[in-house]
């Protein structure tokens, strides 16, 4: 008997030291989770971004009654902005355009450069935040001043502006706190003004159409290539096409949310010029990118790599070329555009890009071993019956009735040169257009009648009339297409927090598996032993 109790009290000691160890076990995972991506982190930003004295821009100017509008978590500071539009427009009206859009820039200038242009009063454009490495600077008190950044009036009354500091042809600056940064800005903001969190609503300035023919071939470029939107989205928790991974097998009639895997999306980029991010004092001009990892696919003319890229006969001119030039956007479909399939063929797809009828066709290359596009149910908009076209927009501005009275001018709503055509769906962006016009001068609003939507056209969104359309539900086609394994995966765990917490709790279930097997064993080993040796003793 003493003999066991010994034994007992062994065990038990035993017991406890496993039990510890397992502790610590656990402990150490969570902290290697928890600290090696931080670290990484920030070894991948300390970086000054050219900034070499922040400090001579940090004053506050006197006009200013800042009203600080960031998340707790960021280091946000008030920059009074003084450019020239924000003076001559400085008051939103209380029942002036609500906010239903957020704008992603980048600034094609280092910070202190930027700082300076937001500062001058002669500078013909303005912003809600610049941000960098260093932090988010705010310019504006979002309610009362209205930002021209969009190019676009109808997109400056109801967008926010954020201008993160970078390059169109340049890699490297958008660093991963640049991700997490923009994105906890843009969830807070969001979650303020109640703008949904989706592509129709997040969007890039190369998003925005002009505002009528004359204005297509200035529309901008920027965030660019570079501009990382599937991971942006995944930071934002709002993953594209809920996380699904891009698959070879579509057919006619469907509807593909465009989603390269950014880091083995290999394009060639020509003629870039940009900053260099790893010596801010270096401008590189036309520098040619044979294989840069980018967030768009190319639209072809035909189904060939070697054929040109599809026609955008709305913006491309002698001078105006469409090709792999770093600043030469309508030949690129970007991460989470949506585009309707009129044709498989192979490894292509023919796609209803920019234009008209058989202008507008674009093939892209959606191969087995390095698929781009995402099955995707999304709500569509095809032309009512017995209509042959109708026109399409780059604002939404009221009907001429609805400025009655108003002792405000009826704006033109000149259409854009894109004409919807029969026979296909256009995917729809958002569904909730407001018609409006807001009058800086007056300070009056002024709410149309009618009725748009916008809906993905080409390189960019324009707005239609929703008396030209029926709308249809397009849901996932039935049954489920199973794409199986992605056969293209991030080689490196950049989902953000939400699947990397998925990760490390799969890891701790797994150590405790193995722990409490672990035990068990060990439990019915000493107990066979005990029973041996006390058979031993015994007999
Ligand atoms: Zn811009």
């Amino acid at each position: 008997m003493k003999v066991f109790r010994i034994r007992n009290s062994l065990s038990a000691k035993r017991n406890i030291f496993a039990k510890a160890f397992a502790l610590f076990a656990t402990v150490i995972v969570i902290i290697a989770v928890a600290v090696i991506p931080s670290f990484a982190d920030s070894n991948a930003d300390d970086h000054e971004s050219g900034n070499k004295d922040l400090n001579q821009f940090l004053i506050t100017t006197p006009d200013s009654d800042p009203d600080l509008e960031c998340p707790s978590n960021l280091n946000c500071q008030f920059i009074a902005g003084q450019s020239s539009h924000s003076n001559t427009d400085r008051t939103r009206a209380s029942s002036g355009p609500q906010f239903k859009y957020i704008v992603i820039h980048d600034t094609e200038e280092k910070l202190a450069r930027t700082l300076d242009l937001i500062q001058s009063p002669d500078y013909g454009a303005s912003w809600n935040y610049t941000a960098d490495v260093s932090g988010v600077y705010q310019h504006f008190n979002l309610n009362d001043d209205l930002c021209y950044h969009a190019g676009n009036f109808y997109f400056n009354m109801h967008a926010i502006g954020i201008e993160n500091i970078g390059f169109v042809g340049g890699g490297g600056w958008y660093t991963d706190k640049i991700y997490k940064q923009t994105a906890d800005l843009v969830r807070y903001l969001a979650k303020k003004y109640n703008i949904p969190l989706d592509k129709g609503h997040i969007i890039g300035h190369e998003n925005i159409p002009g505002i009528d023919k004359s204005y297509t071939q200035n529309v901008h470029k920027d965030p660019g290539p570079f501009w990382d939107w599937n991971k942006f989205f995944e930071y934002l928790g709002e993953p594209f096409a809920n996380g699904k991974h891009p698959s070879h097998d579509f057919s006619a009639k469907q509807f593909a949310l465009i989603n390269p895997t950014f880091s083995k999306n290999l394009n060639t980029i020509t003629n870039a010029s940009f900053y260099e991010y790893s010596n801010p004092d270096i401008f590189v001009q036309n520098y040619n990118y044979a294989a840069a990892p980018t967030s768009f696919t190319y639209v072809y003319s035909q189904p060939n790599l070697n054929s040109p890229l599809a026609n955008d006969p709305a913006y491309t001119s002698p001078d105006r070329p469409i090709n792999t030039d770093a600043e030469s956007v309508p030949g690129r479909a970007y991460s989470g555009d949506i585009v309707y399939i009129k044709e498989v063929k192979g490894d292509w797809l023919k796609i209803q890009w920019a234009g008209n009828n058989s202008d507008g066709d674009g093939w892209i290359y959606n191969p087995k071993d390095k698929p781009v596009a995402v099955h995707i149910a999304t709500k569509s908009a095809a032309l009512k019956p017995g209509l042959k076209s109708a026109s399409t927009y780059g604002r939404a501005y009221p009907d001429d009735a609805a400025y009655s009275g108003t002792g405000v001018n009826p704006q033109p709503r000149s259409p854009l040169e894109y004409e919807l055509k029969p026979g296909i769906e256009y995917p729809i962006a958002d569904m909730n257009v407001v018609s409006d016009y807001y009058s800086s001068t007056d300070k009056k609003e002024i709410v149309g009648n009618n009725k748009y939507y916008a809906i993905y056209l080409g390189h960019h969104f324009v707005f239609i009339n929703a008396d030209d359309v029926i709308v249809k539900d397009n849901p996932l086609p039935k049954p489920a297409p199973n794409p199986g394994p992605n056969p293209n995966p991030e080689p490196y765990p950049d989902f953000g927090i939400n699947v990397g917490f998925l990760t490390l709790l799969d890891s701790l279930l797994v150590l405790a598996v193995i722990i409490i097997v672990w035990q068990r064993h060990r439990i019915k080993v000493v107990r066979l032993k005990q029973r041996i040796k006390k058979r031993i003793t015994t007999t």
